[in-house]
């Protein structure tokens, strides 16, 4: 007999209650417990290199975390996970919950068939600090704006991290069909994976910079947030046990604030599943947006970063170099491809979705919304981000241009920005801007006040 633990985005020993929940369950039947992963096969083939050789590095830690006895089983995981538990003659599969509308429907169909042989589905905790759904108004109705959601997730609470239990039988069974072999890809550089390479990278953020974190996580060039996406995507690290070491300086009261940001957009996702790909405003879909060969030209100028605009290409180069870009970078660039080129928010949500190490569905199609104005907390559509002087003041010495556009390392300091200023701007086949943005903004504008006033 066994007990199942099948880890999804919970791909570490650390503070992992469903793990735990799997082992005092094993412990009371005196069994063992068999941990799994499933490759599901109708997502893997879509994703880059990058991406599947990141979880591949993380699941070598989780395996090495688990003396070698992690089950890596590929295909659908309603057939998997159910053949898997009938194998080790399991009475429980243990997860954390899932609250993505994918996520969730994928877990209803692995419960129904597994209830079909009397195995049960047990949820214990999720991916946050608090569980979707959990942070109500007063009424019982959810928060549509985050800052009084902030202070309700405040006040709700969390629980302290769950210490790690080290006294479980593993099941070493001959059912993994094996980690996949990725090859590391050479276009992209990646940090490293796994729980291990989570907890050092949070020990470094918070001995050096989460408190300046107030005043210096927006400057692009200085590269001063704590990179932890990665990580919490994958459960390498539970939020909770970075919430668990913050003190009250400005700097961590507003990284405990960005933690925030990442359970309200779950939240509002859960509340409002059809926003994976719909306008949060419905309005916004009757507002006019480009189609077309030009249209389409530009979407791959704005992918390739090759727009014309320093700071928006900067950004597009670093999510193709790294799989991730910097949050004020992704605001600018996302502004650009609705507000400048009057693309529809979702074209670039995929992109980035695409692309991102750190990809998570509700933050990046909240993120998205946001920004395209019609998401939560509406940043106003007319805030339109002007890419030249957000450089100027994000990058101000001009480094991070540099870093990622090889065409313009010969202008120094902030003139990078405006290379149509500088004598010798486009020796180095640098673009010219691909549209002008004092004439879009206008025409976003007018666009704004025809969707308003239809
Ligand atoms: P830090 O600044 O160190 O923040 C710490 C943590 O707080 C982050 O790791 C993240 O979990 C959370 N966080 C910070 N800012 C936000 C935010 N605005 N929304 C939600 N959570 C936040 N984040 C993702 O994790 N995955 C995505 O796919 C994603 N797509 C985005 C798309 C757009 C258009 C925008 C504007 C933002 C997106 N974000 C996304 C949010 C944010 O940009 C990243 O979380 C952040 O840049 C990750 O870097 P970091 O870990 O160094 O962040």
């Amino acid at each position: 007999m066994s007990v199942v633990m099948w880890f999804r985005r919970d791909l570490r020993r650390q503070d992992n209650p469903a793990l735990n929940a799997a082992i005092a369950h094993a412990a009371l039947t005196d069994s063992a417990v068999t941990p799994m992963v499933m490759i599901d096969d109708s997502m893997w083939p879509g994703w880059n290199q990058a991406k599947q050789y990141y979880l591949s590095q993380s699941l070598h830690d989780l395996n090495q975390n688990l003396d070698g006895t992690l089950v890596v089983r590929h295909g659908n995981p309603s057939e998997q996970v159910v053949e898997v538990a009938r194998s080790v003659g399991a009475t429980s599969v243990h997860i954390a919950a899932d609250f993505t509308p994918e996520g969730m429907a994928r877990d209803a169909a692995v419960e129904a068939e597994l209830g079909k042989l009397g195995i049960q589905l047990v949820r214990t905790g999720s991916f946050y600090a608090i569980s979707p759904g959990r942070v109500t108004k007063p009424d019982t109705t959810p928060y549509k704006v985050y800052t009084p959601f902030y202070k309700a997730w405040l006040a709700h609470g969390w629980r302290q991290p769950a210490e790690a239990v080290h006294t479980t039988k593993w099941n070493r069974t001959k059912l993994g069909h094996g980690i996949p072999a990725v090859q590391a890809p050479t276009h992209v550089q990646l940090p490293p994976a796994g729980e291990s390479a989570a907890l050092a990278r949070f020990r470094e953020f918070i001995a050096n910079d989460v408190r300046e974190y107030d005043t210096l996580r927006d400057r692009a060039d200085l590269n001063r947030t704590s990179h932890l996406s990665v990580h919490l995507k994958w459960g390498e690290i539970h939020p909770r046990t970075i919430l668990a070491e913050l003190g009250d300086s400005n700097g961590e009261e507003i990284f405990r604030k960005e933690i925030a940001w990442r359970e309200f957009y779950a939240d509002v996702l859960f509340h409002n599943p059809h926003t994976l790909t719909e306008y949060l405003n419905p309005q916004f879909a009757t507002m006019r947006y480009d189609t077309g060969t030009i249209a389409e030209q530009r979407f791959e100028a704005w992918k390739q970063g090759r727009t014309g605009f320093p700071f928006v290409d900067a950004g597009m180069r670093q999510l193709l170099n790294e799989g991730w870009m910097h949050n004020r970078v992704r605001m600018v660039v996302a502004s650009f491809l609705v507000k400048d080129l009057h693309l529809e928010w979702q074209q670039g949500a995929a992109w980035f979705f695409e692309q991102l190490i750190d990809a998570d569905l509700a933050s990046n199609q909240h993120g998205w919304q946001w920004t395209a104005g019609c998401g939560t907390d509406a940043s106003p559509y007319f805030r339109i981000f002007n890419p030249m002087s957000q450089g100027l003041k994000f990058d101000p010495s001009g480094d991070y241009v540099r870093r990622y556009i090889p065409e313009l390392r010969h202008i120094e300091g902030s003139a990078v920005h405006e290379p149509w200023k500088c004598f010798d701007g486009y020796s180095h086949d640098y673009p010219a801007p691909i549209v002008d943005h004092a004439a879009e903004r206008a025409e976003s504008l007018a666009r704004y006040a025809e969707m308003k006033n239809s």
